[in-house]
């Protein structure tokens, strides 16, 4: 399957047309940024790195019953993936308060939640992503019903349950995690954009050591010795 025109180039990835209009091939880009692209970097290697993680973790998703755009890995750096129409939610679920909960809130950092929290950003860069809630979305029509919401939230709580269990194998622990839904050519809802280190918190199990982009955003070492750890270990 050949890369047609680029018809996206977002922060992490460039998405091209195929020959195929239901499909379309993302590129996994080497650039980092962080606080709203405030903050800019690249390292040579990350993007070959979130592409093959996401490509495992969208597998394991389907294998589990949650729906997703992922078709096949192409190479290290292509992905294959449905075409979806993206819903401008960044859909967060918490287990630990960490980041942006403890900043609004003054929780503790590291504080384990007493449940998952599901948590919706309105994702527009102009005014910050801002948090918003369930009203916000049908005010907004970003989802036009309630069954849409509650859809939304279920899968992300199951998406949480499954990586929970999976990356407690692996000896990591899943702090936090954003993902991003997407509408089908069938007007279905589907899970969509990339699940990696870049969109996840991941802590070592025994040393709380961060395996994650907070590598970045915190100036505390490699990213892709850190992303290439995680690689080894889920697959
Ligand atoms: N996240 C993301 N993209 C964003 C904002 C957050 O992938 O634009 C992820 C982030 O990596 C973390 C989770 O969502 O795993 C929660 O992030 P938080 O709200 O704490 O934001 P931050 O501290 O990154 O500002």
């Amino acid at each position: 399957m050949d890369k047609k025109q680029l018809i996206y180039e977002g922060k992490g990835k460039k998405l091209y047309k195929t020959s195929d209009e239901n499909l379309l091939i993302a590129e996994f880009k080497d650039d980092l940024t962080a606080f709203n692209a405030q903050k800019k970097s690249s390292e040579v290697g990350k993007g070959s790195l979130n592409c093959q993680i996401s490509s495992l973790i969208f597998k394991l998703l389907n294998q589990n019953g949650i729906d997703n755009h992922f078709v096949k890995q192409l190479d290290e750096n292509n992905m294959l993936c449905r075409v979806v129409k993206i819903i401008p939610l960044e859909v967060v679920v918490r287990n630990v308060a960490t980041g942006s909960l403890t900043k609004r809130l003054g929780i503790k950092d590291g504080t384990k939640l007493p449940f998952s929290l599901v948590e919706f950003y309105y994702k527009d860069d102009a005014l910050g992503d801002p948090i918003i809630n369930d009203e916000h979305c049908k005010i907004m029509g970003i989802l036009d019903n309630d069954d849409d919401i509650k859809y939304i939230k279920d899968v992300a709580r199951k998406v949480n349950t499954i990586l929970i269990d999976f990356f407690d194998t692996k000896n990591v622990r899943l702090i936090d995690f954003k993902i991003e839904f997407g509408i089908d050519s069938n007007n279905k809802i589907i899970l969509a954009d990339e699940i990696s280190p870049d969109s996840c918190r991941l802590w070592d199990k025994e040393s709380n050591k961060k395996m994650d982009k907070d590598i970045f955003r915190e100036n505390l070492g490699s990213v892709v010795d850190a992303y290439q750890e995680i690689l080894n270990r889920i697959k």
